[in-house]
């Protein structure tokens, strides 16, 4: 990723037409979206995305795809909007970053002064004693093209990351397209398991069976492994750019789950909306609420960075992912639903195509002119990410003396209340030797053969326990009660 003009297409080609050229497949490419170089017998998969807007929107849709960001600065000019934008999307998707210095070959090059720069959004180098690894390369005379790959390599060990080889598989759609002569074709990258030929698979709504698996060297191959991109043919329709592939047993379940996805998406449900639970959020642990803050001027957004600093919670905490200035756009209504942040505009309109995907995705803009208003608000969404007060009150124990059977009911505890009271409707839990043998309801108390609503300390009784008759002489009932308070910052 990186700012327009700085070399992204001049990189992934270098690296990408040294590796054809040396490899064994003679320069045939084709486009897929992606492309798999080796290194060293490591494979790594660059993924041609044409910027950040493509990446956030893949992780709107529960898509976590890179492993690794490489930002791409050019050496002559510097840190640039779509630097910032680019190092804010990664970040926010918890996403390393290895930054290509590139255009080192010419002679207003400073990669200093990009270091330096870059030392304002936490992206240190090495040599000033940070961590994120910083190649200074050149596309065009090809310096340091393998220190770069090198580095990519070595955050990827860092990561330490691991997939599955043997399960089925599962990918995303990268691109798709109906071709004239071969129909639907969609690019996918495997993300876990070994995608083989014949296998029965569902991607966004569509289903269909692997006809043909072609790599990104314009090969047929039989199986792709984890982390290939791949050419499918075989699948009902086309798919969209960022839909699961999710392979199945066989073609009946294929079938169905994309029958159901299509119902779903009929009624206006998002028939993929369990991915965005799962995934998508990985950046987010559950006690962090994240924010995007849209403001009119500097100042105001200093002072709600200042006021947002000041709330202090041990459980829950407010994260800043973008604080900016300007009018809500798309670009912030995707970053808040890639992150689940809370979107709010202070002093400042939605664009009238951020307000449009806002509606159509569930987003939703809180506008405010008041400062403390949006505090009180940030606080109350911290308040819905506490857990809630759960307290357990024992209402009463009884001791089970006998069991005997009542025409219609089955099995009784003849029982006695050694303590407290309990009801026809308590929960109870049944204990043998100070073991829990089961937990459920009272179905009914009987007294003298009548049905009664209570009995306290003392009294005996029969009880009947929900969907439980395995009553034992010596078995404790105990009834307890649940009392849940939300609580608030
Ligand atoms: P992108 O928009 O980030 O994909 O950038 P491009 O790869 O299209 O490159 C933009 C321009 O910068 C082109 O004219 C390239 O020839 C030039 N360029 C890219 N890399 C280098 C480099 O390392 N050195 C020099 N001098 N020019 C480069």
């Amino acid at each position: 990723m990186g700012h327009v003009d700085h070399g992204k297409t001049s990189v992934l080609d270098v690296l990408r037409s040294a590796n054809v050229v040396s490899g064994e497949f003679g320069g045939i490419t084709q486009h897929i979206g992606a492309y798999q170089i080796e290194s060293h017998s490591n494979k790594l998969t660059f993924i041609d995305t044409p910027g950040h807007a493509a990446f956030t929107e893949m992780r709107a849709r529960g898509t976590q795809l890179t492993d690794v960001v490489v930002l791409v600065v050019a050496a002559d000019d510097g840190v640039k909007p779509q630097t910032i934008e680019s190092i804010k999307h990664a970040k926010a998707a918890n996403v390393p970053i290895v930054v290509a210095i590139n255009k080192c070959d010419l002679p207003e090059a400073d990669p200093q002064k990009i270091k330096n720069q870059l030392l304002e959004y936490e992206l240190i180098a090495e040599d000033l004693s940070g961590d994120t690894l910083m190649v200074e390369i050149s596309a065009k005379t090809k310096l340091n093209l393998e220190k770069l790959v090198e580095s990519i390599l070595l955050q990827a060990e860092i990561l330490d990351l691991k997939t599955d080889f043997e399960s089925k598989a599962t990918g995303v759609v990268l691109e798709s397209k109906i071709d004239v002569g071969r129909g639907p074709v969609a690019n996918i990258i495997v993300t876990t398991g070994t995608l083989k030929k014949g296998d029965f698979f569902v991607s966004g709504l569509k289903w269909g069976k692997v006809r043909a698996i072609i790599n990104d060297k314009g090969k047929n191959i039989n199986e792709a492994p984890p982390s290939t991109p791949v050419e499918i043919l075989g699948i009902n329709g086309a798919a969209k750019a960022g839909d699961d592939f999710i392979v199945l047993d066989n073609e009946k379940e294929a079938k169905l789950l994309s029958e159901s996805r299509a119902e779903e998406a009929k009624v206006g449900k998002n028939p993929l909306s369990f991915a965005t639970q799962e995934s998508a959020f990985s950046s987010k642990s559950a006690e962090e609420l994240n924010l995007i803050i849209k403001s009119d001027v500097h100042g105001s957004s200093e002072a709600i960075k200042n006021a947002i600093s000041q709330i202090k919670h041990e459980e829950v905490k407010p994260k800043i992912i973008l604080a900016d200035i300007g009018m809500v756009t798309e670009t912030d209504v995707t970053l808040a639903k890639a992150s689940n942040a809370v979107l709010i505009a202070f002093n400042v309109k939605p664009s009238k195509e951020a307000k449009k995907l806002a509606e159509n995705e569930g987003i939703k803009i809180s506008s405010y002119n008041i400062i403390y208003e949006v505090l009180d608000y940030i606080k109350k969404r911290m308040s819905g990410l506490l857990m809630p007060d759960v307290k357990e009150n024992i209402s009463g124990n009884a001791e089970v003396l006998q069991i005997f059977k009542v025409s219609g009911a089955g099995k009784v505890a003849g029982c006695k209340i050694t303590e407290g009271e309990i009801n026809s409707t308590s929960d109870v839990r049944l204990i043998r030797d100070g073991n829990i043998i089961y937990t459920g309801k009272v179905s009914t108390i009987f007294r003298e053969k009548n049905q009664v609503k209570n009995v306290s300390n003392g009294q005996e009784c029969g009880i009947t326990i929900k969907d439980y008759m395995d009553y034992q002489k010596g078995d404790i009932i105990e009834a307890f009660n649940i009392t849940s308070k939300e609580r608030t910052i």
